[in-house]
């Protein structure tokens, strides 16, 4: 049984900037607030295709926290350099992705790779995060660096296009991303007219972002920078593109827990993110300048 529409919203009608790199529109929590209805993806930034002229200091966010759930920065265009306080660092580019767990606490800066910024160019990303049950909130931080190629490929029909499985598992293909609890994120790549059918389970909450181009999806039309929010009913999910087209398709087991929440720091009590807050102002997160 196809997989039912609640509603398919426009982009939100404004952008913020995080730090001076990132000009994002808030899909998720801003834009649609019934946090439990996209369960365990906690929040949708995404910047469309922007050109940053080319600037000397990369643009980007300094040093900051976060606690309790894991920040996923996917790149279509240009490339993000990433530093944390456990000492890892990467560059991912066009097709990569960037999988940190925040855990038990972590500081990090994210900003515009050092070439790419001398030069400027098309810079287009999304950064999801990702929550953790209670029972992981406290789990070691760590960083996962995926590159295009290792992801899962999904080669659809008649020239079809793409499928890149990060995490999860499409038409039997899985994906190289660790997660704590189950969900799927799946990188489309439709050519004009191509088709991907697949299933999704009924359990999981599902939603998707037409990043570019336009499609009709179970009965329905998804224009450019579009989002889709999927009804817990039925599994078949039918993506038809009518122009060429990038879709992130996100769907996971909700976590039924509260969601306590101060800026970087995503706990189950209040309690806890006054113990964060405590944490961080101790050091407790390490050091990153
Ligand atoms: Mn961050």
């Amino acid at each position: 049984m196809i997989k039912e529409i609640e509603q398919v919203f426009k982009r939100p009608a404004n952008y913020g900037m995080v730090g001076d790199g990132f000009r994002v529109y808030n899909y998720f929590p801003t834009g649609f607030n019934d946090r439990m209805r996209v369960s365990p993806f906690l929040m949708l930034d995404f910047n469309p295709e922007f050109n940053f002229g080319p600037s000397d200091t990369p643009r980007g966010v300094g040093s900051h926290p976060h606690k309790g759930f894991e920040t996923v920065t996917i790149a279509y265009k240009g490339s993000v350099a990433h530093h944390d306080s456990k000492g890892n660092s990467g560059v991912i580019n066009a097709g990569d992705v960037q999988w940190m767990t925040a855990g038990a606490g972590i500081l990090h800066k994210e900003y515009h790779e050092e070439n790419f910024s001398k030069t400027g160019g098309a810079f287009q990303m999304v950064q999801l995060w990702v929550n953790l049950p209670r029972a992981n909130k406290l789990a070691p931080a760590g960083y996962q660096a995926i590159e295009a190629a290792q992801m899962g490929k999904v080669i659809l029909d008649n020239n079809g296009g793409t499928v890149n499985v990060i995490a999860g598992e499409c038409n039997g293909v899985k994906g190289p991303a660790k997660t704590f609890t189950q969900m799927n994120v799946f990188d489309i790549r439709l050519n004009e007219n191509g088709k991907l059918n697949t299933l999704v389970p009924q359990n999981h909450n599902c939603n998707m972002l037409v990043v570019e181009g336009a499609v009709e999806v179970n009965g329905k039309t998804a224009s450019e920078h579009e989002f889709v929010l999927f009804k817990n009913l039925g599994d078949g999910i039918n993506i038809h593109a009518t122009k060429n087209s990038v879709i992130l398709l996100l769907s996971g087991l909700p976590i039924n827990e509260p969601i306590a929440q101060y800026g970087p720091f995503v706990m189950n009590t209040r309690e806890e993110l006054y113990e964060a807050i405590d944490e961080f102002n101790a050091g407790k997160f390490g050091v990153l300048n």
